[in-house]
Formats: C-alpha cells, structure tokens, sequence
C-alpha cells in the first residue's frame, strides 16, 4: 500500500499549465537472468554493465517506468508490480531465463523473451512467452508497445530491418544498480563483423554488414559519460576496427576525453603500426583478441583464413611494444585438434606473456554454421542449454574423445590461473598496466575456478562409444 502510494507520488505529472495530475505509469521490468556457476554470468568483483538493456530501456516512452535488473547481483522479486517483463537470454541461461518467464506468466504478467537466443530459437522460446522479440529492437519496439497497450501482443515480432545506428538514444546508464558505477563505462560505437567465422554467432544477431555509429553522436555520448581524466571504458563492439580510417577518427575522440579503453578486435591490428599507435595515443590498454587456434587448418577450416599462424608471436610483439596489453581468446575442439593441443597453447601463452589469456571449449550455438554442420554430421549429443557456456563438451570432437577434450580444457584452464603462471607471465611480460592487469587475472581465476569445480561435479551426459573413445591419450598433455 505504501509503495503504490509511493508511486503514485512520483507520476505527479505537471501539465503544461501547471495543474498537476496523476498519471499511471505502466511498469516494465528487464532482466538479464543468470545461471550460478555458468562463465558468463558468475559472481565477479566487477558485474559487466549491460549495455543492451539501458539501450532498449532508453527506447520506451516516458510513459513507462522501466527498471532494469541483472540477477548476478539482484534477485528477481516475483511478487513485484509489473505490467510487462522483458527478458534477454544468451543460449547458456536460457533455461534460467524460462523458469523466470513461467513465474512471472503463472500470475498473469505478459512476458516478453528477446536477445541471442530467443532470436535464434523463436519457437522453443515462444512456449515460456507471450511473444518472442527476434532482432533488433531499434525500429520495432514502437509497435510492441502500441499493440501491448491494445491488449494485441502478437506472438513474433520480427525485425527484418538491420538499424540505423544514426540518432541512437543515450543508454538509460541512470537504470543500473549502484553497484555498476564506480567500475568502468560501456558505450558501443559499431555493431557487426564483416568476417564469417563458422563458430561466431556475431555476423547471424548483429549482421555481416559492419554499421557505423556517426562520430559526433559518440563525442557526445562521451562528454555526458566521462567525467575526468583517466576514466576507464569498455567498447562492446564486435570489432573496433574493421574499418580501420573509421577507427583513426575514432581513437581521435577518446583522446580528447581522456578515457582509459578496452575492446575487441582481430589480430590484424597488429598490421598497422600506425593504427595501433594512434590507439595507444588514445588511451587504449587491453585489445581483447580472438586467437581462436595455434593450428592453420583450424583457422582455415574455420573460415578465418585471414590470420597467418606463424607470425602471431611476432604479431603479439608489435602490439606489446606499442604498450597495449593482450587478452586473447584461444578455443579447443576444432577439427585439427588432437590431445597435444592444450599444452602447445598453453606454451604460446606462457611464451608470449599473453597478459590476459582466456580458454574455451568450442561451442555449437544454434544458428550458427557450426551447429548446422555439427548436426549434419550427427556430432552434437547434448541439448542442454546450459551447457553452451563454452566450458562444457557437448559434441563429438574429431581427433579426440570427449573426455580428452573436456580433461584437456580444464587442464589448460587451471594452468593459466594458477598465480604462478599469472605472474610469470605479468613479471616476465611487458609490465605494462601491471595492476590492471594483475586484478584482472586474479578476479578471472575466482570466476574460472568456479566453472571448473562445477564441471567436476557434475555428471556429464555421454556420446555414444565410438572408435576414438577408447584412444588411449598417448600423445595427451599429461604424458608431455
Ligand atoms: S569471431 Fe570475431 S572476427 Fe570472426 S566473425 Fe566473430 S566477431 Fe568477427
């Protein structure tokens, strides 16, 4: 009673002849579920900002009352007064993101499902929603709106449209819990890839065509974000600089603002010296890059033919001795792979004082080639979503049994946790951002050891025997 006078209160709503007078705001609640113990949703020091989330929050009318709630730090309360729930599902808590729909249906709130993998999977999604949002919700969610207030909410809304990224609202930063802030800022200043690789579901939820956000708007953005000197942020593009005279001018604005950056790129930035000394200039940091696999077929199999294996130890110099550091991304299970794999990555690694390596296990996310191809060839034997957190084995590798791959991995994981080798590598390494870095490392461990004393306990599904199951590991990374 109190709280709904309490609401009341705040949707006094003066009018432009100043008499004042009440106003219901509807009342919509956004979540981004999360799954105890999965990689991307474990409890970390520093909760990632969900960007996607204050971007669909700033697109509703000032009609609404929008609170965004991201259950790595909040429980959902599902008592609360709500019109219309909203929730965002990555493939590996989907099943997390259902029990939440079902919940908050059983009292009669219309429930909407949308992101990656409802995007993918509308029908499976369809049977926990009142409607399955697919695509983007730029240029959409107009309509939503309106057929929700007629009480006509269909059950697919389908955005066939890739958004202009031009005259994009400013994220509804002000929505997110407290606990976000004093960490660093998101903002997102491209969406898309225009590479194909067969894993990456990128190119299939934001597009090949690689979009371009107008350079003022971000200048802007920046000026009401950052609000002193050496503020770190973190760019959620896909890939910064795909279009490399863009990110010239680009790394020109995050000069001027001052800012401490972070985002994802391909190695190729390494190419162009010049390019990585204008993000140096720029403030950058850390490059988080997908090195994928040490193996050539891997890569060509893959279609990302355009990195050559053996230059990335030379690569990997040029952008250390430009001062940046490395967070690179490496993946087991490709075709090439066999049981000598991990320990080879895990010596590149170590070599290579890679500042801020990180290890999974390759993942058929529906949708994606991969997953087609996988299901063609009859190799995928686990269907429980929960699973697709890029830790857990859930198809029949090639070169090696399940067991091996999901041994190997956890393996190499454990390896590079270890303080030893964090700090052989930070002491041995360049030295640059040694703090950002050393807190970075030691607040992966926590998240990665998490994942990994899961994995032991559970019981695994397993594939039907074939051939390879009984290899005998000869060759594996515990007899090197
Ligand atoms: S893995 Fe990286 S380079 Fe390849 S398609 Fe995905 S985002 Fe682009």
């Amino acid at each position: 009673m109190e709280q709904a006078e309490d609401r009341n209160e705040r949707s006094l709503l003066r009018t432009p002849n100043s008499e004042l007078r009440t106003k219901k705001l509807k009342r919509v609640l956004l979540i981004f579920p999360r799954e105890r113990g999965i990689k991307f949703s474990n409890d970390t020091l520093y909760p990632f900002p969900i960007l996607g989330l204050t971007l669909l929050a700033a697109l509703f009318p000032k009609t609404y009352e929008v609170k965004i709630l991201n259950e790595v730090i909040e429980e959902v309360d599902f008592d609360a007064e709500v019109d219309l729930v909203g929730i965002t599902g990555l493939t590996c808590v989907i099943k997390r993101a259902y029990e939440i729909a079902d919940r908050f249906r059983e009292r009669g709130v219309k429930v909407m499902l949308g992101g990656v993998h409802p995007s993918l999977l509308p029908e499976e999604a369809k049977e926990h929603a009142d409607s399955v949002f697919i695509g983007e919700a730029e240029g959409m969610l107009h309509k939503v709106i309106a057929d929700f207030e007629s009480g006509d909410l269909k059950p697919f809304y389908k955005n066939r449209e890739w958004s202009d990224l031009k005259g994009m609202p400013l994220p509804r930063r002000d929505l997110l819990n407290k606990r976000y802030r004093p960490f660093f800022k998101v903002i997102e200043t491209t969406r898309g890839c225009p590479n194909r690789c067969e894993f990456c579901s990128v190119p299939i939820i934001n597009g090949k065509r690689y979009r371009l956000r107008p350079l003022e708007e971000i200048d802007q953005e920046l000026s009401t974000i950052i609000h002193k000197k050496g503020e770190y942020l973190f760019l959620s593009d896909d890939n910064v600089t795909a279009r490399q005279d863009y990110a010239f001018g680009l790394f020109e604005i995050f000069k001027r603002h001052s800012v401490k950056w972070m985002g994802f790129t391909t190695i190729q930035i390494a190419t162009n010296e010049k390019l990585l000394e204008k993000a140096r200039e720029s403030g950058c940091i850390s490059l988080f890059i997908g090195f994928e696999s040490l193996l050539q077929e891997n890569l060509d199999n893959v279609s990302k033919r355009f990195v050559d294996t053996k230059e990335l130890s030379n690569l990997v110099k040029t952008i250390q001795s430009h001062r940046i550091g490395i967070q690179g991304a490496f993946i087991f299970g490709f075709d090439g792979d066999d049981p000598t794999i991990f320990k080879k990555t895990v010596e590149f690694v170590q070599k290579n004082n890679i500042d801020l390596p990180t290890f999974s296990v390759l993942t058929p996310f529906p949708g994606t080639p991969l997953f087609y191809r996988l299901e063609r060839e009859e190799s995928i034997f686990d269907r429980n979503w929960s699973h697709y957190d890029m830790s857990h084995v859930v198809f029949k590798p090639k070169k090696m049994t399940v067991q091996e791959l999901q041994e190997g991995y956890l393996w190499a994981q454990k390896y590079i946790c270890a303080p030893r080798s964090i700090l052989k590598r930070l002491l041995w390494g360049p030295k640059h951002h040694f703090f950002h870095f050393l807190m970075s490392n030691f607040v992966l461990r926590g998240a990665q050891m998490a994942v990994i004393r899961r994995i032991r306990k559970e019981e695994m599904p397993k594939p039907p025997i074939t051939k390879l199951q009984s290899s005998n590991n000869q060759q594996g990374y515990k007899d090197q």
